[in-house]
């Protein structure tokens, strides 16, 4: 609706904070229906936005995505910012920078090879 400035803080993951051990078998259950859900946020912790996610869980990944994550360590928030300035009906995307099994192909541009 409105352009977005570099580094604004747009919207922040939403998602019920989990244990990355508790988060395995719930990646491995979105995964089966191709989504990415579960959102890492540290060595230790998740943020599984299957369960209290917001509108930031629709946001597409890309390989040179228009926003970047920014987490706060001590609240386990996960900012998504602006990385340039982003006009007006623009898509906002970011990079997952998945580890994992990486099945689901990138559609962020024709012939990308990357899998998520
Ligand atoms: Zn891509």
């Amino acid at each position: 609706m409105e352009p977005i400035n570099k580094n604004k803080r747009i919207i922040n993951y939403a998602g019920e904070l989990i244990t990355n051990k508790q988060s395995e078998s719930r990646e491995d259950r979105y995964l089966s229906k191709g989504c990415i859900w579960v959102f890492r946020v540290n060595r230790n912790w998740s943020r599984d936005a299957h369960v209290g996610g917001n509108d930031a869980r629709f946001i597409n990944h890309s390989c040179k995505g228009n926003c970047w994550i920014d987490v706060d360590g001590k609240t386990k928030t996960i900012w998504i910012r602006a990385s340039k300035l982003i006009a007006r009906g623009e898509e906002l995307t970011y990079d997952y920078n998945t580890e994992g099994d990486k099945i689901i192909p990138c559609l962020c541009r024709p012939g990308c090879k990357t899998k998520l």
